[in-house]
């Protein structure tokens, strides 16, 4: 089935309030998503991680290469723009293009044979995933050892068992809003931490023994990604285990990461590290290695619905009676067009959500949704 057409929408929404994370803040939300056409009116939608403008303009660089390509193809068409692209595009803004085209690909292929795209892949492994919630952003004013408590708590009322607290800022006040969140949800749920590499590994590993009593779930991206050198120090230095990966790209990129045995749990992002046929790629690797693989997740609910298909196909690293599952991060700070872009949201119940098991990606997308927030 040939494809006839490649569109971008570049949507973008102003927020109510700002939010911050350890390095920068922001005022709106944004995203590129991917529309591609075959020969018998089926569409297909995927979506890329990061500046939604920039990876519109690669998306469009890859169309001579798109057009008339068999989209079925899904491992050929992803080497050919990977080879096209290779020398100035092995991470970053290439990768994350490549990734939108081959979600895309892969709604097609799963609604002309009209099966979810996790069957085609051999699973499902699982039909819902547990989630946790991330938010706890810094806000404009307030103290966040009033309002991140207070969110988290909320979390927690809404049936969450799970929850990231985005650190990174200063270790003393880090770790004091890490005992007070921790007090705040009780021992038992687990409590995940996110630095957005905020530290250098001296700091990362003070604050990873500051804390080391506070039954943390992972320590994430404690230092900057391309200093896997720092990520081995933080993982010996320290005891919580360590994650990382969502500026990640690629199976030579993870394969990098595997091998010097820097990261305890791989977080590649699906629309980034280079779509759902590459993370499928890089979560074989993980198990291989015995290293536990939860994906970053981010963006509109098409990034979402790319997200749980993958999760329902990722091996258990130990397979017994009762395996240890891999967790759905679901994002619950502000974003206007998350779930509008979509004609039936994608909810939690009691903090588990369902794995999309129509055709291809498993969602309708909503277009007036998507014109509403599209920007010239
Ligand atoms: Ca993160």
């Amino acid at each position: 089935m040939r494809i006839v057409d490649v569109r971008t929408h570049v949507l973008e929404a102003e927020l109510s309030e700002p939010f911050a994370w350890s390095f920068d803040s922001t005022n709106k939300r944004g995203s590129c998503l991917v529309e591609i056409e075959v020969e018998d009116g089926t569409i297909g939608w995927g979506e890329c991680f990061g500046p939604s403008r920039l990876n519109a303009a690669v998306v469009a660089a890859f169309r001579k290469h798109l057009i008339g390509a068999d989209a079925m193809a899904t491992d050929q068409i992803w080497q050919t723009l990977y080879s096209r692209f290779r020398d100035q595009g092995q991470k970053g803004l290439v990768v994350t293009a490549i990734s939108g085209v081959d979600i895309a690909l892969w709604d097609i292929k799963g609604k002309l044979l009209g099966r979810p795209v996790h069957q085609l892949m051999g699973g499902p492994l699982r039909t819902k995933v547990q989630a946790y919630a991330t938010g706890t952003y810094r806000r404009g004013s307030g103290d966040p050892m009033d309002y991140v408590v207070e969110e988290v708590r909320g979390y927690t009322e809404d049936g969450f068992n799970a929850v990231k607290l985005k650190i990174g800022f200063d270790v003393e006040a880090d770790a004091a809003l890490i005992r007070a969140v921790r007090s705040a949800i009780g021992p038992k749920r687990a409590l995940m931490l996110d630095a957005n590499h905020g530290y250098d590994a001296l700091e990362a590993i003070e604050l990873g023994r500051l804390v080391a009593d506070q039954n943390i779930g992972w320590f994430e991206e404690p230092v900057v990604p391309e200093d896997l050198g720092s990520y081995r120090e933080v993982r010996q230095g320290q005891p919580i285990p360590v994650a990382g990966g969502e500026c990640e790209f690629t199976r030579w990129g993870f394969l990098n990461v595997l091998t010097t045995r820097s990261i305890d749990i791989l977080q590649p992002d699906t629309c980034a590290a280079g779509g759902l046929s590459e993370c499928k790629k890089i979560a074989d690797m993980a198990a291989a290695f015995g290293v536990r693989y939860v994906p970053h997740v981010w963006g509109t609910g098409i990034g979402l619905s790319a997200a749980l298909q993958l999760l329902a196909v990722l091996p258990t690293t130990a397979l017994r009676h009762t395996p240890r599952e891999p967790l759905l991060e679901f994002d619950r700070s502000e974003h206007p067009f998350r779930q509008a872009v979509l004609s039936q949201p994608i909810e939690h119940n009691g903090g588990w959500v369902d794995i999309p098991t129509g055709p291809g990606l498993g969602i309708e997308v909503d277009r007036d949704a998507i014109e509403r927030f599209t920007v010239a």
